[in-house]
């Protein structure tokens, strides 16, 4: 029996192969009608014997193109039309633009091969992409996502890359970024003084640059690397050096599995995420010992690893690398440069080449992290690859831009049920990454066609995302109190919508009582909640200065323990510290001068830290934690002594039991290893007992984790284990950042349940 079907499919299925696909498809089975593009996503009519129909119709919900994804198929049943064959029609471009843009694709293994064959009209071309790979995000300017919207209209086809173009059999079919060397980018190398490396390969000349020991910075597709040697410890720690960077660890990029496998442990989910379209920076553990230099991410057991993921990082390893230190090319704390004048302005310093080419970047967008924990591969930067991939919601909600936070900032708009995240913009205490954080405002707005009516802000008065919000008069201002995005934001991820537990543990967010918040019990649904439970507070001398100086921390936590007697403690700790630093310090919090007061967790890290002696300075955001984590042993051990204290229903947690116990195992000389064993153990303790008394009173079974400290493997895992163990269903970030980079998704959806429930009702 003949029928006729109207197919529309929705999801990632534009610039990603899908209408030559369903062409091939339908030939096969002799099947006629069309396929185009629509603003919706792809329409398809088909034509033929009811059983091919199902047969095509089974296929292309199954086994579509690699890089697309389906979200929806409606199927309808229309009048025959006895039409001759099967075509591609032109583009309908009219009504709602909801088709949704394809992220940045890392080359694939067809365009591989010919980038290798010497008889391709594409050998070693830098800039080879095909519908399955290629830059798309980073190139868009506007809407539709057709060449000359992309930062590829400068570039006119040659003849033959004309004819790919237009070939519904070709793999270039409708590729935007299609090109050759007769007609595409081209790669310059340059030195720090602006003047072009002639009469030789460039890329040839900055593979031996590299060799000697050179900095180059590369430019690649969402901006600039800076590149040397990782094996040559010379080289990173003058890379180190240049850059001012002293510790954070450098990414590196490694020629394949193999040359990776030699250096660090990969399991199978791993070499998964490695090889994923996306291919992000993924952190893996070092085999010890191993041939990168020590510089690269000293005293941490992880290394960040990727693989190359453009042509020219191939064509760069064939020179016979091993491993580079590929890390973002920018000065400390702006965004990634993009532009080759502004990395010429702004590198001049830090590079001795430079490796570009003449493509624009459209979008900044740095290399995503990845990690792979209790099951799951979890974002901690969530950008190149990603983004703007949507996170698919439960409910359609108001258009709705939210701001994120401070530090890791991204932002998110709302379109239906779809939220999507900004790449990671970064730390907004500069004017650099302020501008960078309005044009992503702008941008996504445009390409997304959202035209937001609510704005979602921290309630922290002085982040800039909160004083840019502040200024759109014209849309309704939500204010969300920091934790409690974090909290929605998971539940958002996981399709929850009812009232759960959320143990937020974290850094600092500004609470509703003015004082910062961070280690914290919530209970709440998508639009309220109430605080249960958290970190007695205690001053956080000097502020900001105490986050990037844990000995301040350290200082008050003691104080907090032993009022003035502790100048007596026999502590190495108070020993080396300058007797008139410390009486400042106390003066400080005894006379309450800059000392606002904190219930954080991070804090509390931090204070153990330098209590132990690991670090009384940062270098990096949260290094003092980050090494607490990394020094800890693994023997069973028991906790330390554990308080709480019933406030009104409130359980506060007193750090001083703990603080004291630790003081006791410094002196009886145990090691910071069996400490930080001891303390990891109490806090998952901790927050497993209070979520046992929780439950008891509300009945409630579900429990939430987010916030910063879960980025400790540790407490992510140890936590989530004792609490299954005892019934709960646990649920932490995967998808988002369980860091701030995640919570401008919170903020969005809180936004819109908190309009919801209440006409004027401004913070949460
Ligand atoms: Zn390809
Ligand atoms: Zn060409
Ligand atoms: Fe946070």
């Amino acid at each position: 029996m003949r029928a006729r079907y109207h197919i529309t499919i929705q999801g990632i299925v534009q610039g990603v192969g899908f209408r030559p696909f369903v062409y091939l498809q339908a030939r096969e089975k002799d099947i006629t009608g069309y396929v185009n593009n629509s603003s919706l996503g792809v329409e398809i009519e088909i034509e033929g014997e009811k059983t091919d129909l199902r047969n095509f119709i089974q296929i292309v919900r199954d086994i579509p193109p690699p890089t697309s994804r389906i979200t929806d198929i409606q199927i309808d049943s229309i009048p025959l039309s006895f039409d001759k064959d099967f075509s591609i029609s032109k583009s309908i471009a009219s009504g709602e633009k909801s088709a949704l843009i394809s992220s940045d694709i890392a080359t694939c293994q067809d365009c591989l091969k010919e980038l290798r064959d010497p008889l391709d009209r594409r050998f070693a071309y830098p800039f080879i992409n095909c519908t399955n790979c290629g830059p798309r995000y980073t190139i868009i300017n506007d809407i539709p996502y057709d060449r000359h919207n992309t930062s590829m209209a400068p570039f006119k086809m040659c003849p033959n890359c004309y004819e790919e173009y237009h070939n519904p059999l070709s793999r270039r079919f409708h590729a935007q970024p299609n090109a050759c060397a007769v007609c595409g980018p081209q790669v310059f190398l340059y030195d720090n003084q602006e003047n072009l490396i002639k009469d030789i390969s460039p890329v040839t000349e900055a593979a031996r640059l590299l060799k000697k020991g050179m900095i180059v910075a590369i430019k690649g597709i969402g901006g600039f690397h800076l590149a040397v040697d990782a094996f040559s410890e010379k080289a990173v720690k003058r890379l180190r050096f240049v850059k001012h960077r002293q510790e954070k660890p450098f990414a590196l990029m490694f020629r394949d599995l193999s040359a990776l496998a030699q250096n660090a442990r990969v399991s199978d989910a791993e070499k998964e995420a490695l090889l994923s379209k996306e291919h992000p920076i993924v952190l893996l553990e070092k085999i010890i010992p191993n041939n990168i230099a020590l510089s690269v991410a000293p005293g941490n057991r992880y290394f960040g690893a990727m693989l190359p993921y453009t042509p020219l990082h191939h064509l760069l390893f064939d020179f016979g690398f091993e491993a580079l230190v590929m890390t973002s090319g920018n000065l400390s704390n702006e965004p990634i440069c993009i532009d080759n004048k502004e990395s010429f302005d702004k590198l001049c310093r830090v590079a001795d080449y430079f490796l570009v080419h003449n493509r624009d970047i459209s979008v900044r967008s740095d290399d995503s992290i990845v990690t792979h924990v209790s099951g799951s591969i979890r974002q901690i930067r969530r950008s190149r690859g990603f983004v703007p991939v949507p996170i698919f919601l439960k409910e359609s909600l108001s258009p709705i831009l939210a701001c994120g936070g401070l530090l890791k900032n991204t932002i998110c708009l709302i379109k239906d049920n779809r939220a999507f995240l900004s790449q990671h913009i970064g730390n907004l205490e500069n004017p650099e990454a302020i501008n960078s954080f309005e044009s992503a405002i702008t941008h996504l707005k445009e390409i997304l066609q959202v035209n937001p009516q609510i704005i979602a802000y921290d309630l922290h008065p002085d982040y800039p995302g909160t004083r840019y919000a502040l200024k759109q008069k014209q849309l309704r201002l939500i204010g969300v109190q920091h934790h409690f995005a974090h909290m929605v934001g998971c539940m958002a991820e996981h399709g929850l919508n009812e009232k759960v537990i959320g143990i937020i543990l974290d850094g600092s967010g500004y609470g509703l009582d003015g004082r910062i918040w961070g280690g914290e019990v919530l209970v709440g649904n998508l639009s309220s909640f109430e605080r249960k439970s958290h970190f007695e507070y205690l001053p956080l001398p000097g502020g900001n200065l105490a986050i990037k100086e844990p000995w301040r921390m350290a200082v008050s936590y003691l104080y907090q323990a032993y009022g003035e007697n502790l100048l007596e403690l026999p502590l190495q700790f108070i020993k080396k510290l300058e007797p008139n630093k410390i009486d400042i310090l106390l003066k400080m919090i005894r006379q309450k001068v800059n000392s606002p007061l904190t219930s954080s967790c991070g804090r509390l890290f931090d204070g153990v830290a330098a209590l132990i002696g690991l670090r009384d300075v940062i270098d990096f955001e949260g290094q003092a934690a980050m090494d607490l984590e990394m020094i800890q042993g693994c023997e069973k051990s028991s906790c330390y002594p554990i308080e709480t204290i019933n406030n009104n229903g409130i359980y506060l947690i007193r750090h001083q039991p703990i603080i004291k116990g630790i003081v006791e195992d410094i002196k009886k000389g145990k090691t910071g290893a069996q400490i930080s064993r001891r303390f990891h153990l109490t806090l998952i303790e901790i927050f497993t007992r209070i979520c046992c008394k929780v439950r008891a009173e509300s009945a409630l079974e579900k429990v939430v984790l987010s916030g910063g400290v879960f980025q400790n493997r540790t407490i992510l895992t140890g936590l989530e284990e004792q609490l299954k163990q005892r019934g709960f269903k646990v649920y932490s970030n995967a998808l988002i950042p369980t860091n701030d980079g995640g919570l401008s998704l919170g903020q969005a959806v809180a936004a819109h349940y908190i309009n919801l429930q209440s006409g004027d009702n401004k913070c949460a």
